[in-house]
């Protein structure tokens, strides 16, 4: 591991704290030091309070912040002097030690200072970095880990046992840090959790914590035990599609909430979950506090996940204190799912949520694997991951948050998505906290976002093969497809049906009709397992109602695509899938309506171009956005008992009503 400081980089940051913002994302650039937010930072300043008094503040890193992007807002200032008094207290609750925290900062808008605020007051030192290292826990997840890491660091370090984060931990390391400090202490070690590093500059404790590491990291590679290298697996080659979002359903059966789920089968992933001995090694459970909250006590081996949740009530019936105050049972669905044949699954409210987890599990691999070369992976016992993940600030945090978006956890499939009234489907699903996997015959699509939750996905409608191909990448990325939204389409130049060839006509049918058919049949298994039931939103038109002359292609293709939509509402309610139509008109506001398009057009019916745009009953013009928040409302619970609805907006027809 190499120090990543940069003398002109650091020139940029004048000054204390701007200093702790440069170093702090230096360790945030390398995910095995730190992760999502995981490791925290802190620097004391003296500063000239209001009164023109000074005081010495810590400054440290608020909740919520990531040291790879923090900056000196992410700080939060914390009075030095309170801070040390408390370290000096005999008990101090997680929620005390929140309130007193919080009320203690000079800044009101600063973000929670970090749990491990008060152990960074107590160490004597300008600046301190705490990372959770994967090397280092790695050594000390196992069963001599101990003597592992004095035989690494010798008396450079202070070794604290395992003790759970909060002010107990706090309290102990100050203990140990008195008692045991020398003048050659650079850094504190505390076994499966992670590691200290502090200095009187920043880049001094940085590249000390640099150090620290690079020893873990030599150790374990003198043992092979590191980074070596990952064989290429073969991916299976089955369709995966209906299997995983049959997985999903169960898994948000038992969660009681849709959730997202996301397989990955690199080859670093398939080599763990090959392993002869994975059950064993994974059964142990997470490596550090940090990653308890996120991945659960432990992984599933296998697709069982009602035996999983199961398993998980009994763990909680034994773990559980009943004198203390009694908890909320978390839901008992698991992140992180494993199969020997597939990779990895990873579970989460929503994509971002399921990334998190993933990636933090594929460190925890790297942990297993470095301690299980190293000779056995021990996890944190049993007691100590319960009080973990039922910590009561992750349980207010539960019992605060706020409801759900409408549909969090769940994955629309859109088409034509790269523009128009598909893009502002897109954007309205991805508002409302759905994953979207968006279809476009514009290669643009694969580049429309690049965000969690989102999949562009390059594809021509009419072919498919590339449709169901589409289909399985979606089960892959997000768990299947509860809402299709289908959008896309042409609408050709005028045509009088004594010129109009059949070739032509075919074409148009193809996009606008069969293409439809298609999606609708392949998708059906997914909309049948989607977990608050499967929604077809359509596309429709003006036209099916009151057709245009010189539009006979078209009309007749909506007007066929509307026939489907309500045959597949009488045959699909069994299925718990509703269908339900938007008949638009008039929306101007996509690619092919071009200024001089417009201006053509107005000028056939002898309008101006506004009159044009709003020639409907209501005198208004209608927008994609508009069209697309209709649909998007006619997948929500607004809808929840309307199938087969063929709703126009349009701003009133004349032909139409
Ligand atoms: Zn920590």
């Amino acid at each position: 591991m190499k120090s990543l400081w940069n003398e002109e980089e650091a020139g940029r940051y004048q000054g204390e704290l701007a200093q702790r913002v440069y170093t702090s994302r230096l360790l945030g650039r390398d995910a095995s030091l730190v992760l999502h937010g995981g490791g925290n930072t802190s620097v004391k300043i003296k500063e000239e309070n209001i009164l023109g008094e000074e005081e010495e503040l810590l400054y440290v890193k608020g909740s919520g912040w990531d040291l790879a992007t923090i900056e000196e807002a992410g700080f939060s200032p914390v009075r030095m002097a309170h801070l040390l008094k408390l370290a000096k207290l005999r008990s101090l609750s997680d929620p005390q030690m929140v309130n007193e925290l919080k009320t203690n900062m000079t800044k009101a808008s600063a973000p929670s200072p970090s749990v491990e605020t008060i152990l960074h007051a107590t160490l004597p030192y300008k600046y301190v970095d705490h990372t959770h290292a994967d090397a280092v826990v790695a050594i000390t997840n196992t069963a001599n880990g101990l003597e592992r890491v004095r035989e690494i660091y010798g008396d450079s370090i202070v070794i604290v046992p395992y003790i759970m984060p909060g002010f107990d931990l706090a309290r102990l390391c100050a203990e140990k840090f008195a008692a045991e400090a020398t003048e050659k202490t650079v850094g504190m070690l505390l076994m499966n959790h992670g590691i200290f590093s502090f200095g009187e500059t920043a880049r001094e404790s940085y590249e000390r914590m640099i150090q620290l590491v690079s020893l873990a990291e030599d150790y374990l590679k003198q043992h092979g035990a590191w980074e070596n290298p990952v064989p290429s697996a073969e991916r299976t080659s089955r369709l995966l599609g209906n299997t995983l979002a049959a997985l999903r359903r169960e898994v948000s059966e038992v969660a009681g909430f849709p959730v997202i789920m996301t397989l990955h089968d690199d080859d670093r992933t398939l080599a763990f979950v090959r392993r002869e001995d994975l059950g064993e090694i994974s059964g142990q459970g997470p490596a550090t506090p940090d990653h308890v909250i996120r991945t659960k006590q432990k992984p599933l081996v296998g697709t069982d996940a009602k035996a999983y949740a199961q398993a998980y009530k009994a763990y909680f019936a034994e773990h559980s204190p009943t004198a203390r105050e009694p908890k909320t049972i978390l839901d008992p669905a698991p992140r992180v799912i494993l199969h020997p044949e597939w990779g990895m699954c990873a579970v989460g409210k929503n994509a971002k949520a399921a990334g998190i987890v993933a990636d933090i599990y594929k460190h925890t691999m790297d942990v297993i694997e470095g301690a299980t070369l190293l000779g056995g992976y021990r996890a944190l016992p049993n007691k100590d991951i319960f009080d973990m993940e039922y910590w009561d600030l992750e349980q207010a945090k539960l019992r605060k948050g706020g409801a759900p978006p409408m549909f969090a956890g769940e994955v629309a499939l859109v088409t034509g998505a790269a523009s128009g009234i598909g893009k502002a489907c897109a954007d309205a699903l991805l508002r409302r906290g759905a994953a979207v996997v968006g279809l476009d015959i514009n290669e643009a699509i694969a580049e429309l976002y690049k965000r969690p939750d989102f999949c562009g996905i390059p594809c021509d409608v009419t072919d498919e093969e590339a449709l169901a191909d589409a289909l399985e990448r979606a089960a892959r990325t997000f768990g299947g497809v509860d809402m299709l939204i289908l959008n896309a389409g042409i609408f050709p130049a005028g045509c009088r049906i004594e010129s109009l060839s059949t070739k032509e006509w075919r074409r148009v049918m193809a996009i606008n009709l069969d293409a439809n058919l298609a999606l609708m049949r392949e998708c059906h298994p997914f909309l049948k397992l989607a977990p608050k039931g499967g929604r077809v939103g359509i596309i429709g038109s003006k036209n099916v109602d009151a057709p245009g002359p010189g539009a006979a292609a078209y009309s007749a293709s909506k007007a066929a695509l509307n026939q489907l939509a309500r045959v597949a509402a009488l045959e699909w309610g069994g299925d718990n899938i509703r269908i339900n139509s938007a008949h638009p008109n008039a929306v101007f506001d996509t690619g092919i309506w071009t200024e001089e398009v417009l201006k053509a057009r107005a000028a056939h019916y002898g309008l101006s171009v506004e009159e044009y745009k709003t020639n409907n009953v209501l005198k208004v013009e209608v927008s994609s956005y508009q069209v697309a928040e209709l649909v998007a409302e006619m997948c929500g619970p607004l809808f929840a008992k309307t199938t087969g609805a063929q709703v126009p907006i349009d701003g009133g027809n004349d032909r139409v009503i």
